[in-house]
């Protein structure tokens, strides 16, 4: 039962006997009800969410009926709503908004949600139920959809231990509950080192090259802080600062540049080294040689091999790509006097570059990409060209902060789909980076429609200036609009398969895919228009910015490489290999060993703030981008072409592959798409990699 502890005040008392979570939202789409949702609601909502789910379950292993799809798989299924409830807002507001008491909640918390799904997991008799099914599952007359579902359970089960024996299971246990708190605390590390390497300046003069906006944005960062009369840079969550291209003073991009790379060493370095030896020793438990096995056996790559394989083959090319970036970036710094190009360089000169070669000036570019137009007439229009969505804003419908916007979004037909929470702008509440979450998944079985969530990092404006976007910024507007597309589109029967329910190697594609329609020239004439006179931007400029966009394809593929390896190197690990005592003598050695140590170009992310992989669930998974890109390559090729529109090609895409989330094989939806199974020659010829 629920524990009850006693706020400060009889209005805390009082909110915990209507618990918002203890019941289904009676909002449109059960939209939770964030209006009366307080911080103080949470933690006896996950105490009781998961009692709940452990009761439930237990009356399923205790059924005295024998299993039945139903009364097993299904009942599972429909189990934990509270839970479910619960923690699609909390981990949303730990991520979007977070809080000290949200953060020591998360640290509290994560130990006992892993030792719950291991309760349930490691239920014998439960285990032995679905076993039984299994085992039956070709003559039980299952749809095929239910059929995938005991399935999917069912390996669920097994690669979570079920088969193990005691002594076995009470170490995983163990295991499990050690690294969602190493988790957490990886997470906090980053928040606060990001926070503590924010560089400040004294004046505006050393901010020479910096648009003005970004001067701006620099002084109100400052203000926030309480160090009014500076201006202050904070760290964005990869290695390679955006300012780092227009900053005229060598010593302060230096500055900045060390300042993101060496943030959270000293914290997340040994705790990173402590959860490779973990998952190494939980890989062995299981019988996977290392934590790459373990993860990749289950992913649409298959096997580790395959993985080495694919990066491996990318390596030479790209580093041989960057190497002539490098050798025209060193001749351009060389006339301002500098005799090696370092890695704080390279973006400034990059940017001059190619400036001069497709007299391109990106920061100009600027005030024709409007936030507000960008995502009603880009993202929005995109989405109305291909699939024929409409959408509304609902400003009568609350969300978690301010700054979430929601937007109805109806088909093509007018019915109502789902609901679009656009939360674009960062905060110091606010991790970095972009991503989609989904407060609602979608489940015929359930009843429910989706919510989806997209957030973005985007500087605030100065009051009562438009916020105008950065080229790479609109590319993560549509990217991150991708996978809200893959929720929103979900039309599946259970909630295990929803929209983004699918392998770490695929969930990327559908994203990736939607980037197409920033550069398709009927969608960027729409959007890209000056915010003062509505002219549109050039279309000359369009074209030389088109050819520019392959430009620094080896700085971006190495990037991205190197930390895909370091990754990798991390989880290659095996149980028996000794405790890693330096993070970064590791990272120095595991990146020369891969043939991938570029000097002048750092890993997106190094190991002290490497999220994705020490805290967000892709260990041995950041791989999956560039994997994904193989199908995405391709199926920009295809997308409104060999006869068909692109109202036609985005209704296919949709029915065979959107919809289906996890419910079906993602190759097979795939080969449905394609005709064919996936080929790696777009992917090459777009990265430059033949
Ligand atoms: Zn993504």
């Amino acid at each position: 039962m629920t524990v009850f502890r006693q706020g400060p005040g009889a209005r805390n008392v009082a909110a915990m006997s209507d618990n918002p979570f203890f019941s289904p939202s009676t909002l449109e789409y059960e939209l939770p009800p964030f209006a009366e949702i307080r911080e103080e609601h949470y933690r006896p909502a996950f105490e009781r969410g998961m009692a709940d789910q452990l009761a439930e379950t237990a009356a399923i292993a205790a059924n005295s009926e024998p299993p039945t799809f139903d009364n097993t798989v299904v009942a599972l299924e429909r189990s934990g709503a509270v839970l479910r409830r619960v923690s699609a807002v909390f981990f949303n507001q730990d991520s979007s908004d977070t809080t000290p008491g949200v953060q020591e909640l998360d640290a509290e918390i994560s130990p006992l949600l892993a030792a719950h799904a291991d309760a349930i997991h490691l239920d014998a008799a439960l285990f032995a139920r679905l076993d039984t099914l299994h085992e039956a599952r070709h003559g039980l007359g299952l749809d095929p959809e239910s059929l995938r579902l005991l399935e999917r359970r069912h390996t669920a089960f097994v690669r979570a231990g079920a088969r193990l024996d005691a002594d076995g299971q009470r170490r995983l246990r163990e295991i499990n509950a050690e690294l969602a708190a190493d988790s957490a605390a990886f997470r906090r590390n980053t928040h606060a080192a990001s926070l503590a390497g924010a560089v400040a300046v004294d004046s505006a003069d050393a901010l020479d090259g910096l648009p003005g906006a970004a001067v701006a944005a620099a002084a109100e960062n400052a203000r926030a802080l309480g160090q009014d009369g500076r201006w202050v840079l904070s760290l964005k969550n990869f290695s390679n600062q955006t300012e780092l291209a227009s900053l005229t003073d060598r010593s302060l991009r230096e500055r900045l540049l060390t300042a993101s790379l060496r943030r959270g060493l000293d914290t997340n370095g040994p705790l990173a080294a402590k959860m490779a030896a973990l998952r190494a020793e939980r890989a062995a438990l299981l019988g996977h040689p290392t934590h790459a096995s373990y993860v990749v056996a289950d992913e649409t790559a298959g096997t580790a091999g395959a993985v080495s394989a694919m990066l491996g083959r990318l390596v030479a090319p790209a580093v041989a790509n960057a190497e002539r970036e490098a050798a025209d970036l060193a001749a351009a710094a060389a006339a301002d006097g500098i005799d090696e190009l370092a890695a704080h360089d390279w973006a400034f000169y990059a940017e001059k570059v190619r400036a001069e070669r497709y007299e391109v000036d990106t920061a100009a570019l600027r005030p024709y990409f409007e936030l507000e137009r960008v995502l009603r007439d880009g993202v929005f229009f995109a989405a109305g060209l291909a699939y024929g969505l409409s959408f509304t804003e609902r400003p009568d419908l609350t969300a978690y902060h301010p700054d979430a916007r929601v937007f109805e979004v109806f088909d093509a037909d007018g019915s109502a789909l789902g609901l679009f929470i656009g939360d674009f702008h960062a905060r110091e509440s606010k991790r970095g980076g972009a991503w989609m979450n989904e407060l609602v998944a979608q489940s015929r079985l359930l009843g429910t429609r989706p919510v989806v969530v997209n957030n973005l990092n985007i500087a605030h404006p100065a009051p009562g200036e438009p916020a105008l976007l950065s080229w790479d910024e609109v590319r993560t507007l549509f990217h991150e609009f991708g996978h809200a597309l893959h929720g929103l589109f979900s039309d599946v029967e259970y909630p295990s398969f929803a929209g983004t329910e699918v392998p770490r190697d695929f969930v990327e594609f559908p994203s990736q895919v939607n980037e197409m329609w920033m550069t398709r020239p009927e969608v960027l004439a729409n959007y890209a228009r000056h915010h003062e006179s509505g002219e549109p931007l050039d279309p000359a400029v369009v074209r030389r910015m088109l050819a520019a966009e392959n430009y620094g394809q080896g700085f971006r593929t190495v990037e991205y490489l190197s930390a895909a390896l370091l990754d990798w190197a991390w989880h290659s690990r095996t149980a028996a290999d000794p405790l890693v005592e330096d993070a970064e003598a590791f990272e120095a050695r595991a990146l020369a060993e891969a043939g991938i140590a570029v000097a002048a170009v750092p890993p997106r992310y190094r190991t002290g703030y490497f999220n994705h992989v020490f805290s967000n669930g892709y260990s041995a998974g950041y791989y999956a981008y560039i994997w994904s890109e193989v199908l995405d390559a391709e199926t920009v090729e295809w997308f409104g072409t060999g006869g068909r529109g692109v109202r036609e090609s985005g209704q296919l895409f949709r029915e065979r592959l959107l919809s289906r989330g996890g419910s079906r094989d993602a190759l097979e939806c795939v080969r449905d798409v394609l005709g064919r199974g996936p080929e790696i020659g777009p992917l090459l010829a777009r990265r430059g990699l033949e």
